[in-house]
């Protein structure tokens, strides 16, 4: 039965978010779907219970991303596990029409994995696309296929569910033997073109002409002169963003002159994160549409103020003391890389494998802290309680108060422990700001570095940099946002995971982790350089305890701290549990940390068991310098000596000459992919004839992917297969688990 024609049809919307970024697109489609003439029906993929797929009859979006080692995010692990039963019949979701955004980052060997792998099942049980699936890469920045994705989004649904309404689903899918027929007229091929196109320049040009008036962006001109506010006085701001405006642009020349709120004027002859030039300075501005405020904070003062201690309760937390802490790097290396030694013996139930790693929960810098409270005015209010309820005139679509935001807690502790203040803001956030910003030039200045025309700039001076909303306040000294903004933009401050670089069998009781202490140089919008959030701190605490290379002991008595971890055990990072299948590892700088804890382990059970039969086993590390960052040099020259480590392949990136091996040689392998093309045929025949396993860890992304790439070529030419074969070969391996990435960065 048809719809009336002016009722707003549904559709359903399931995300599926590791970090936030599916979530809040799927909040934004939500929250627009209303100027559209749609009414959306948002859920969490793991709330089964507010959505049912086996009888959804409106069009179905996905929004989803991709963690870990092409893992699901944890709150879409029930569902892929349940679309994957083996029982369910080729035509399940037959009834099913629905479109998907696959987020990941190219810098990963496993792009977009849980969103094929839903898209993959979704096609086998009979399902229909209603729009064609979007790739959104993180490595290059998501809004390259985002924007335009979502642009054709609105008609994509209407369509479909007209469609649905109109015709039986069942006449959709007999008319329709592929996706791209399902809609004959299909309402977006210039984005199902461009899509496949994202590193085309252009591309972002190109997109601009698909903006109409389903735009979920508002057009709007530069101010002129750019010094007054650029929302014309009493013009309206509502929740479908800021209205549409068509102020005369200026014509100003570089050098651009601004003239700021208190008369003084500025020139700008470099573009920066405050100020921009021609064409951008000049240009009218698609900002997206104003994200509604859906909090209410009211602060109670009260008596007591708590203690802010550790973090929120969680059942697995452990504090445990730092038994020791060691300078690996030496003096001159660029980076600093420590091991600490954590005390277990007091938490019993903390008990760890080799490849496990754990999280450590850090508190955010008090110095930042302060300096949020002193740009929100809140400092008297430090210790008042702060009380977090949903506003009830919200126009935000499945509004809640987020779940890491405790009741009742201290605002002090709110900001140490639960808002990662460090975040970058997205886009969506600095068009909130601009709300708050009084003067006309940085206001304007906020417009564009949310907007389209924008994008390279926001790249360039906030994502790339890793600029924080401090940073942005600091820069933006009229911008004054409440607290209650923060709150609704600020993600959960989440734990930092290390790997473990230890075997308990050669420490009993104790757990090793190595780290390289993160640097953020200082950019525009960041005076001076600063660490990273959690080695930073890291680093801090145990400073005056640290052991140096040439040192034996620390000349501090006094007592190390103490800090909150979690485990978090791994499924595939293991040894193989029978000593005699060989493996490779491959762990450039701190990527060798687990595999330190796989020698110890492998030594120790080696000495328990004499008469067993050893596969071989094969490191490759790679780092700057020998002499600066060579870290676990005896350790691992003592595992080749006991025969625990059959190959040790080092190479230094840095130094003027390779490795040992190399020396005198042109080609003196630089990054470990060199060395393992090198030993190609070693290592293929552990892989593929001795049925072996590979282990990648590192905290450089492109190590990883540039680790696959060799892997493919190595295959290529060993089997004499084309590309596509190799790949597949190595697919197979990943699948049976014996090529096994653990990457970060
Ligand atoms: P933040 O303040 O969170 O800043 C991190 C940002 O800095 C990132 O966005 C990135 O852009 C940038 N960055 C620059 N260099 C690095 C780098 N080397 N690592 C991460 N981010 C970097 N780290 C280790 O040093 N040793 C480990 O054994 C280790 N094991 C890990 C295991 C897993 C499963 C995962 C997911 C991560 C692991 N990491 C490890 C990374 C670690 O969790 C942190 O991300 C890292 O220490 C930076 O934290 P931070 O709070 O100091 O930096």
């Amino acid at each position: 039965m048809s719809m009336p024609s002016k009722e707003k049809r549904p559709f359903v919307i399931l995300y599926g978010s590791q970090k936030g970024q599916a979530q809040s697109i799927a909040e934004g489609i939500a929250e627009e779907a209303e100027q559209h003439g749609l009414v959306a029906n948002l859920s969490c993929l793991d709330q089964n219970e507010e959505y049912n797929l086996e009888k959804e009859r409106a069009p179905v979006v996905f929004i989803v991303s991709t963690t870990g080692d092409g893992e699901p995010p944890d709150n879409t692990l029930q569902f892929v596990k349940r679309i994957k039963r083996k029982t369910l019949s080729p035509d399940h979701y037959k009834h099913l029409c629905y479109a998907l955004l696959a987020l990941g980052d190219t810098n990963y060997v496993n792009f977009c994995n849980c969103g094929k792998t839903i898209e993959r099942r979704l096609k086998e049980l009979g399902a229909t696309q209603f729009y064609p699936t979007g790739y959104a890469d993180d490595g290059v920045g998501l809004e390259v296929v985002v924007d335009p994705w979502l642009e054709g989004l609105w008609k994509a649904i209407k369509e479909a569910s007209s469609k649905m309404a109109s015709d039986s689903t069942a006449r959709l899918k007999e008319n329709a033997d592929d996706s791209a027929k399902v809609i004959p007229d299909s309402p977006v091929p210039d984005v199902q073109l461009r899509l496949l196109s994202i590193t085309d320049p252009q591309n972002c040009d190109s997109v601009e002409t698909t903006v109409n008036k389903d735009s979920k962006h508002a057009t709007l001109a530069p101010s002129s002169p750019p010094a007054s506010s650029n929302l014309r006085p009493g013009s309206t701001v509502g929740s479908t963003g800021l209205a549409s405006q068509s102020l005369s642009t200026a014509s100003v020349s570089a050098p651009e002159t601004r003239i700021g709120d208190d008369g003084v004027p500025r020139v700008a002859l470099a573009a920066c994160l405050t100020c921009s030039l021609p064409p951008l300075s000049e240009s009218s501005l698609n900002v997206p549409a104003l994200p509604p405020p859906y909090l209410d904070v009211t602060f109670q003062d009260v008596d007591t103020p708590e203690q802010n201690v550790g973090p929120l309760n969680k059942e697995t937390l452990h504090e445990v003391l730092i038994s020791k802490a060691v300078q690996l790097s030496r003096g001159d290396s660029v980076k600093t890389a420590l091991l600490l030694e954590l005390d277990i013996l007091t938490s019993p139930t903390l008990t760890y494998q080799p490849g496990d790693s754990f999280d450590v929960f850090c508190p955010n810098r008090a110095a930042e802290v302060d300096s949020v409270l002193c740009r929100l005015g809140l400092q008297e209010q430090r210790d008042h309680h702060v009380h977090v309820a949903l506003r009830k005139d919200t126009k935000k679509k499945g509004a809640q108060v987020p779940s890491h935001i405790p009741h009742n807690s201290s605002l002090l502790f709110l900001l140490t422990r639960c808002l990662e203040i460090r975040s970058v803001p997205k886009k969506v956030f600095l068009r909130a700001l601009v709300e708050y910003t009084a003067d006309g030039a940085q206001k304007r200045r906020l417009q564009e570095l949310c907007s389209k025309q924008g994008a390279a700039d926001y790249n360039l001076y906030v994502r790339d940099p890793s600029l924080t909303i401090l940073e942005l306040l600091t820069a933006f000294p009229s911008c004054t946002p409440p607290l209650s903004l923060l709150i609704e933009h600020l993600p959960k401050l989440q734990p930092r995971p290390y790997s473990a670089a230890s075997s308990c069998l050669r420490h009993p009781g104790k757990l090793h982790f190595v780290f390289n202490v993160v640097e953020f140089p200082a950019c525009s919008g960041r005076p001076s350089g600063k660490r990273g959030l959690c080695t930073g701190w890291l680093f801090d605490l145990i400073n005056p305890h640290l052991v140096f290379p040439d040192k034996a002991e620390s000349s501090n008595s006094l007592p190390l701290p103490k800090i909150h971890v979690s485990l978090r055990p791994s499924c595939s990072f293991r040894p193989p549990s029978d000593l005699s299948v060989p493996f490779i590892m491959v762990g450039p700088g701190t990527g060798v940390a687990p595999f330190i804890g796989f020698l110890q382990q492998r030594e120790a059970e080696r000495k328990k068991n004499t008469e067993a039969v050893c596969g071989e086993t094969w490191l490759f590390f790679g780092c700057r310098h020998r002499d600066g960052d060579y870290l676990f040099r005896e350790e691992l020259e003592g595992f080749v000596s006991s025969g625990t480590l059959s190959h040790l392949k080092v190479c230094f990136s840095r130094d003027v000459r390779g490795d040992e091996e190399a020396v005198g040689s042109a080609a003196a392998p630089r990054y470990v992919q060199h060395n393992l093309l090198r030993w190609s045929q070693q290592v293929t025949d552990v892989l593929l004839r001795q049925n072996g396993y590979l282990y990648v860890c590192g905290d450089a992304k492109n190590m990883a992917k540039d680790v696959n790439d060799t892997l493919v070529e190595m295959i290529k030419a060993e089997l004499q297969v084309d590309q596509l074969e190799a790949m597949k070969k190595l697919a197979g391996l990943r699948e049976e688990k014996r090529y096994v990435q653990d990457v970060w960065g």
